[in-house]
């Protein structure tokens, strides 16, 4: 797979530390977010406060977490980091809170799988740096008011939509991340390419860019996979022929999707005749986890028009049947 979703294996883990940025003038694109985030971090530094609270949003591997560890780094403050369903007593968020340094930033990813009772507890320490907890059981349980030191929460989530009301009405700085253009990740590539030590030809990294759908974390695992293809067959150079024969037999076809952005895409197609097809009936049809398809798999193909989001359900577009090689039904549409 070449879309895979969280966890991921730690040595995966430790090679996407290697290669994350770490300075905001390093970090390639998302123009908009960068352009934002240097004069709040600017104007926080000089006041000498925390950062307002921030949300990322946008599809997985876009460089949310890359981005907390730079807003850390820019502010030159400790960052702690923890996810949403690790999260699952008060008192595991409590422990982390109490512990912040001044204008610490604490970086909760999936932050909209944080349990209601833990949720809770974050709105008077995002608000007033101060939390209500809970000491002893029963009768005798009493409700103590501690003080935390101001800090900035970073939450990272896939859809903005998923966060509830209150929570998303509690982060200053709101961002979403684009999709990124071949530019930036030819960028993006050719820069982990120094890093790893792999030798490319400027066709060889453009043509790992523009089959990795938008996204860093593809491009730099294509890289890797691409430079495993070139060590044993190509005297570890990556040209064009290289790139392209490794990455079709990757199965990562010239416009980037892969086998399961393709199996989505036929299972509309040859099961529900190009759909209307509800999300749920899909997802059982290609065996994957609804919220995997929704977050996952069909923002590229949406935004790149392999699939329209109808009310009544997907549809497989004209793009679609002609890249799947098919003749569409005459009412198809673009
Ligand atoms: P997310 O948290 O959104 O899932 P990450 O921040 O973990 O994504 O990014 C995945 C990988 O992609 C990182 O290891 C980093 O090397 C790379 N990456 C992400 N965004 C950028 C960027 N703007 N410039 C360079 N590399 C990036």
């Amino acid at each position: 797979r070449i879309i895979t979703p969280k966890p991921l294996s730690p040595n995966e883990e430790s090679i996407e530390r290697a290669l994350r940025p770490k300075m905001l003038e390093d970090y390639v694109g998302q123009a908009r977010a960068r352009e934002q985030l240097e004069i709040f971090i600017a104007a926080a530094r000089q006041r000498q406060e925390a950062l307002d609270h921030v949300l990322l949003f946008g599809p997985p591997g876009l460089g949310k977490t890359t981005l907390a560890h730079i807003i850390a780094h820019e502010m030159g403050v400790n960052l702690r980091q923890t996810s949403g369903p690790v999260l699952e007593r008060p008192g595991d968020l409590a422990a982390l809170l109490t512990n912040l340094e001044p204008n610490d930033v604490l970086f909760i990813d999936e932050i909209h799988r944080l349990s209601p009772v833990v949720e809770e507890i974050l709105y008077p320490a995002l608000e007033d740096f101060q939390i209500d907890i809970l000491i002893g059981e029963g009768p005798a349980a009493r409700s103590v008011k501690l003080d935390l030191q101001p800090f900035t929460l970073v939450g990272a989530t896939t859809r903005a939509g998923m966060l509830t009301n209150p929570l998303r009405d509690r982060f200053g700085i709101v961002s979403r991340l684009e999709f990124y253009d071949v530019k930036d990740l030819t960028h993006i590539v050719a820069r982990s390419a120094g890093l790893l030590n792999v030798s490319t030809t400027d066709e060889g990294t453009y043509e790992i860019a523009r089959r990795s759908r938008g996204t860093p974390r593809i491009a730099n695992r294509l890289l890797r996979r691409v430079r495993d293809y070139a060590e044993v067959k190509t005297g570890g150079i990556i040209h064009t022929e290289c790139a392209q024969a490794a990455l079709s037999m990757l199965e990562v076809d010239p416009q980037g999707l892969d086998l399961m952005d393709r199996k989505l895409l036929e299972a509309i197609i040859h099961k529900f005749d190009g759909g209307p097809v509800g999300v749920d009936s899909l997802a059982a049809a290609i065996g994957e986890e609804r919220d995997t398809i929704e977050d996952v798999i069909e923002p590229y193909l949406i935004q790149h028009g392999f699939l329209q989001r109808t009310p009544r359900g997907r549809i497989a577009t004209l793009n679609t049947w002609r890249h799947l090689g098919l003749t569409p039904p005459r009412n198809t549409q673009g």
